[in-house]
Parts: C-alpha cells; structure tokens; sequence
C-alpha cells in the first residue's frame, strides 16, 4: 500500500504557494531579511527510514534557534545535571530575546530555548576551548545525526548577526554579572552567532532530528531517558511564548527558528522539518506551523 504522506505533502506545498499572507521575514539579522518568503519546504523521515518531501526541499535556510536542540544534546552529554544549575526547565511566557525575565530571576535564565538560557548552554559546549574547536563539535553533532557531511555554518550570516547582536550582548553581559558566564562574553556570543548561522534543507534537518524520535533509525546519539526529557523541553519551550499555542495546535514537540524552520518531532514515528521564512507575531514561522497543525492532522499524529 502507498504511504498516504506523499500526497498529503504535495498538497499541503500546493496550497502554501499561493498564500500572500506568510508572516514577516526576521530583519534584525541583516542577512535574513534578504531571504524571500516565498519558500516553502517540508521534509519527514519515518522510523522505517522512509523520507518524503514536497516544495523547496533542496535550498538551504538558516536554523538558528533549532541549532539550540543540538547544543543542548552536547551540553547534557558533557555535564548531565550540572547543566540545571545554570539553566530551568520552565517556559518563560516571555519573547525569545527578553531581558526583564533574566534580571527578575538573578540571571538564571528560563530554560535553555530562550536565548539567555541558549547562551548559557553554548557557554557550556565551549568550556575554556577555544570557540573553533566547539563550533567543530556542534558541527560535527549536527553532520552526524543527520549522516550528511554537507552541512556548513554560513560565515555572512554569523558576521551580520554579530555586528548588530546587541540584545544578546546585553544578555551575555548580564550573564556574566551574575556569574553565569564561564567564558567571555564575546567569545561565548561568536560561537554562538556561528551556532545559529548553521545552514540546512529540510531534508538535512529531518535526518538531523531522528535521534529525537527514540526507535532504531539513524545514529542513537543520546539516551532514551534524555531524548524524552528534550522532547518535553521542546513541547513546552520550543515555542518561547507561542508555545502553548503550538501544543494546542499541533500537539508534537518541536524547536523553532527565526530562519523560519521548525523541527517537529512524533515520538516513535517521524522526524519532521519545515521551512517557510515568514515569522508570526512571536518569531515562529507561520506558514510552517499551519503546515504542521495540516499534517499532524491528516496524519492523526499528536502526543496526545
Ligand atoms: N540567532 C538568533 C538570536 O539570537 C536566534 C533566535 C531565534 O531563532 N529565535 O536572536
């Protein structure tokens, strides 16, 4: 019997097409707001290893805050449970790049999505190496789990990030007032600009998340126990605070980023990527997310 995903796919990229209303492109990263938003690409890869696609699948965007899933996965692996002392595990209610949270709370920042709570975890990943040799880590997870060797951080983008980073510098500084900082500032924020400025096709991403959805396909490079506890990370802070209106929608954990990618995850069953550039009201890509509540839907794919 054919799988009924292809179809649903083709139409769900059919009907994207010609949406005018698609969100707003990130313009705070200079390199971003050049993109077009009239991309739209899914990509999913069952747990039989199976992988389908519809739309611009093979144009490469930039994943920025999906990259923090990877970090997180080399953070715990490096330090288990040291990692909670620096960062929560709550959703924050509050915008990605917020501030108020993080002076409120002493600087320890929400959970590891927001970017206060990303750096703190890159800051881990780096641990007194030289940001090269962690940029290669990060890399070199994100090549792994996705078995693709053609995958590669866009050095314009990081630059452009860099040069008008303000906000983050101000977080990072703030992180290190109160102690929250191993490393300096500016080298912390480098490997992260890099980090984000890693770009993927949906198919890359996809192949990328497989060791997200537990099961036997692709390389098992985080344990069980722990691929669940980011699942829940991802469910209640993948969003920032569009996150509850995600799970109300789609019902699957899932990281976005302003790029305009999201990776969704149906445990046991399927890793998902999608990419459409053009970002909601809390920085999630809108036309990505409708996709998702289609196909969770037509595929009666939910956690719940
Ligand atoms: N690099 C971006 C930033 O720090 C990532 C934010 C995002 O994708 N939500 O602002």
């Amino acid at each position: 019997m054919p799988s009924p995903i292809q179809p649903v796919l083709d139409q769900i990229a059919l009907d994207m097409q010609s949406r005018t209303d698609r969100g707003h492109v990130a313009d705070y990263i200079p390199e971003l707001a050049r993109v077009a938003p009239s991309h739209f690409a899914i990509s999913v890869v069952t747990a039989g290893g199976n992988v389908f696609g519809a739309g611009d699948i093979s144009t490469g965007f930039s994943a920025q805050s999906i990259t923090k899933v990877f970090t997180l996965a080399i953070a715990l692996g490096r330090s288990g449970d040291q990692l909670w002392q620096r960062v929560g595990r709550e959703p924050s209610g509050n915008a990605f790049n917020s501030i108020v949270q993080l002076e409120n709370e002493n600087g320890r920042p929400r959970n590891p999505f927001v970017n206060a709570g990303a750096i703190v975890t890159t800051d881990e990943v780096l641990a007194g190496r030289a940001p090269k040799q962690a940029l290669a880590e990060i890399i070199g997870f994100v090549r792994a789990a996705a078995e693709d060797s053609d995958i590669h951080i866009n050095e314009a983008v990081a630059r452009s990030e860099q040069s008008l980073g303000h906000r983050n510098f101000a977080l990072a500084h703030f992180l290190a007032a109160h102690d929250n900082l191993r490393n300096a500032p500016e080298m912390t924020l480098g490997t992260y600009f890099h980090q984000c400025a890693i770009e993927l096709t949906t198919t890359q991403l996809a192949r990328a998340g497989r060791f997200l959805m537990g099961g036997t396909e692709g390389p098992r490079l985080v344990s069980q126990p722990r691929v669940r506890r980011m699942n829940a990370l991802m469910l209640t802070c993948g969003h920032y605070d569009g996150s509850g209106d995600f799970a109300f929608r789609v019902g699957l954990p899932a990281k976005s980023g302003v790029g305009g990618g999201i990776l969704a995850i149906v445990p046991g069953v399927a890793s998902i990527a999608v990419w459409s550039p053009g970002l909601d009201e809390n920085g999630n890509s809108k036309l990505g997310t409708e996709a998702l509540e289609r196909l969770a839907r037509e595929m009666d794919w939910s956690i719940f």
